[in-house]
């Protein structure tokens, strides 16, 4: 696995530099779904530090495991606000808030734990039925009502573009998710920063770098295929 976790991490830095960024700018989260704690383990031990986990129940089983661990976990699927009380307990970063709703009632719960709750505004960038996430059309509505909660902080976006095989047709979705945080952070919102771009996995992480993304979120080329 530490091969493999190298080359990612080389072909991120190439990236980054062929786009004039500090490759430092940019965080691998490795999505761990599906995958069982010993993996996590051993990519820990290869040096990666965060991890993306998309369900409550087997994230919570996983962390539990791993208490000794000094990582980081970052909730990246659909959260259910009966849920919000979990992600807040575990994770230092949603990426995947797209309702008011949730964003209540994660502010409700990071309340009751004394917690500011460091979230990202999930948008549908291709405007998909099957996928989650706020519209371009609410996504600024979404931000100023999220950012009057006093225990939640908005650090920038998230998105998921259409599955493609030709990493370059989901560059055009990443570069509008990027032209989208630049618009709000010049909204200059109060209790919004925009310092985050959440975009890019196994299939299209170069170029989603390369448009800007600090995040990537990566599964497959770290731990095989999900079953
Ligand atoms: C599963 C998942 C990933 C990782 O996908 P890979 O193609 O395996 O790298 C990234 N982001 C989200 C939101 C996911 O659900």
């Amino acid at each position: 696995m530490k091969g493999r976790i190298q080359k990612i991490q080389g072909r991120i830095e190439a990236a980054a530099l062929r786009a004039g960024r500090d490759p430092a700018a940019v965080g691998l989260v490795a999505v761990s779904k599906t995958h069982p704690a010993e993996a996590v383990r051993e990519a820990a031990a290869a040096g990666l530090t965060v991890f993306g986990e998309n369900y409550v129940q087997e994230a919570r089983d996983k962390i539990e495991a791993l208490s000794d661990l000094d990582v980081s976990w970052h909730f990246i699927g659909h959260l259910q606000s009966n849920k919000a009380k979990y992600a807040v307990r575990w994770f230092d970063l949603i990426h995947s808030v797209d309702s008011v709703k949730l964003a209540r009632e994660i502010d409700k719960q990071a309340a009751k734990r004394g917690k500011v709750q460091d979230v990202l505004i999930q948008v549908n960038i291709a405007d998909e039925p099957t996928k989650s996430g706020a519209g371009e059309d609410e996504l600024e509505a979404l931000c100023r009502e999220a950012a009057g909660f006093e225990n939640i902080r908005i650090r920038g976006l998230m998105t998921m573009p259409p599955f493609f095989d030709e990493p370059e047709k989901a560059r055009p979705f990443f570069a509008a998710l990027r032209r989208m945080r630049d618009h709000i952070a010049g909204l200059g919102i109060e209790g919004v920063s925009m310092d985050a771009l959440s975009m890019g996995m196994t299939g299209d992480f170069e170029a989603a770098v390369e448009e800007g993304a600090t995040w990537v979120r990566i599964g497959t080329a770290i731990f095989g295929e999900r079953q």
